[in-house]
């Protein structure tokens, strides 16, 4: 029997109404193993007003009572840490040891909103003028909503929510239709902590759930990862709805190889970060630029540790890499290595023609390497978004920087040298948001934020650490004053006030 995936609406499981399904795919087997409720507005509405009613209470919470709970549940996410990878690996087809790593990086942040005490302190400033203090402090904005993307089901919500609720807000989350199956057990987790009903909702769904989450009048925040397309759209109209907004984008990820580098330790980091999670890491490294000569050593470096990978399905434990999200993305993955020669570039790895035996219906592509590539060339235009990985070549650092700074994108980006003055320009003159000396990927930490440049986040706040905290909550300053009961009356003054 098909399994069905319902929303989570006020605490409890409350099944689609509307009549409309999404089909959830095993990119292994490319089997429709469950049917996930889209929602209709209605029910959008319901999730948005249940979560309204939790606030009245939760926002005026204890921060006490909050990291309580939130404490609790960091102890039910560790235990069921296999759980939830087994979820993620049935519906997006990662490695289970992949689907780990996205556990515990979701649980970084919930290790950090369980300190958001510290993070909410406020400011006080005393007898700024006679007999007068000022304190600014940070209060909950109310219903906030997360989009999010098919590519980590259980981090990237988890990027958003622990510290939206740790400072007093409520939620409802729309998770990518294609693989909803981790939100509603994170659901199923918060209310065994002891999170009250209504706190935090998920609802599932197609544009039609997200158009109304970005006009419901009672919605205050949107935050969202995706696409760039999406993301531009999102940010317009919540923008445009007077929301606060956060939305997160595609990328192209450089990977810049000076000619001092150490070069096994770099194709060792370009090949783990071009082809982990096959490609389909808004952090992938998915163009090497190679400075000077090193270039065809580089390259056969990377293409001889590329070949040994071992794709297979995702909860076989020998697998280093699993299947693409669905056929029609696998198709369009292929087509960027099926059109690169004719675009000029280097067809080093062709992976277009891999499946896996026992597995033919699986969404599989192998791995493809493209070196030479011009900039003109599609394959390094567009975010790909699969195993597939552009090598460009330049003769100096300054013609490396300029190309990677002329990209559309700037999430993250890295550089590899053995010189500290070059690495030190590099993170000062490159035009990206996270920046990697040595370190392909450089997923921030929980208590720093993740975020791109350019085309890769619109709206002024990153994600989780300070920004986070800033994003869920807004100022107020107080300014007091208690006169001395021995104090002359001020009478009356219609001048502007001034301290003294
Ligand atoms: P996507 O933009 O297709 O979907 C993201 C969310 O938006 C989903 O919940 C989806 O249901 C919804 N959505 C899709 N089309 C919509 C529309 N027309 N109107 C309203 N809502 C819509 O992205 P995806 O394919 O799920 O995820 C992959 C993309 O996400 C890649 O581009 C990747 O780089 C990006 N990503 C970025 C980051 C980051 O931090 N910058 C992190 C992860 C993924």
């Amino acid at each position: 029997m098909t399994k069905i995936v319902n929303h989570w609406i006020g605490g409890k499981t409350v099944e689609g109404a509307s009549g409309t399904y999404g089909p959830v795919t095993n990119p292994a087997t490319g089997e429709v193993t469950t049917k996930v409720a889209f929602a209709s507005v209605d029910e959008v509405d319901a999730a948005v007003a249940a979560a309204k009613e939790a606030y009245l209470t939760w926002g005026q919470s204890s921060l006490a009572q909050r990291t309580s709970i939130l404490f609790t549940f960091r102890a039910l996410l560790d235990a069921n840490r296999d759980a939830i990878a087994e979820l993620i690996t049935a519906e997006h087809g990662k490695v289970h040891s992949d689907a780990l790593g996205e556990v515990a990086r979701g649980l970084e942040i919930v290790d950090l909103a369980c300190g958001i005490s510290v993070q909410l302190k406020g400011e006080l400033s005393t007898q700024v003028a006679s007999r007068v203090d000022v304190s600014s402090i940070r209060q909950p904005l109310g219903v906030v909503a997360g989009i999010t993307p098919f590519n980590f089901p259980a981090m990237v919500p988890m990027w958003m929510f622990p510290i939206a609720i740790a400072c007093g807000n409520t939620f409802v989350l729309k998770p990518s239709e294609k693989d909803p199956s981790a939100s509603l057990k994170i659901a199923e987790l918060l209310a065994e902590a002891g999170l009250p009903d209504g706190v935090f909702n998920v609802v599932h769904g197609d544009k039609v759930a997200v158009d109304r989450l970005l006009e419901h009048p009672d919605v205050k925040a949107v935050s969202f990862v995706g696409s760039t397309p999406i993301a531009r759209y999102i940010h317009t109209t919540a923008s445009a709805n007077g929301k606060r907004v956060q939305a997160l984008g595609g990328a192209k990820n450089h990977m810049l190889v000076l000619p001092d580098a150490d070069l096994d330790a770099a194709a060792d980091a370009a090949v783990s970060a071009a082809y982990g999670s096959a490609g389909e890491r808004c952090m992938a490294i998915s163009a090497v630029v190679a400075v000077g000569a090193i270039g065809d050593e580089l390259v056969e470096k990377i293409r001889e540790r590329a070949e040994k990978i071992k794709i297979g399905p995702g909860d076989d434990p020998t697998s280093e890499m699993g299947p693409l999200i669905t056929k029609v993305h696998r198709d369009k993955v292929a087509s960027y290595v099926e059109g690169a020669a004719a675009e000029g570039c280097e067809v080093v790895l062709d992976g277009t023609g891999f499946t896996v035996d026992g597995f033919e219906d699986g969404h599989w592509i192998g791995i493809s390497l493209l070196d030479r590539v011009p900039t003109s060339a599609k394959a390094y235009q567009d975010e790909i978004f699969g195993p597939v990985l552009t090598v460009l070549r330049t003769e100096t650092y300054e013609e490396a920087l300029d190309l990677i700074n002329a990209s559309p994108f700037g999430n993250g980006t890295a550089i590899f040298t053995r010189d500290g003055g070059a690495a030190r320009r590099f993170q000062l003159e490159v035009e990206a948001g996270m920046v990697g000396v040595n370190v392909p990927i450089p997923v921030p930490v929980g208590y720093h934020s993740f975020g791109g440049w350019k085309d890769s986040l619109f709206g002024d706040h990153h994600i989780y650490g300070n920004d986070g905290t800033h994003f869920y909550t807004r100022g107020k300053v107080v300014t007091t004053r208690w006169p001395d009961p021995a104090d002359a009356p001020a009478g009356v003054d219609l001048g502007f006030p001034r301290n003294h």
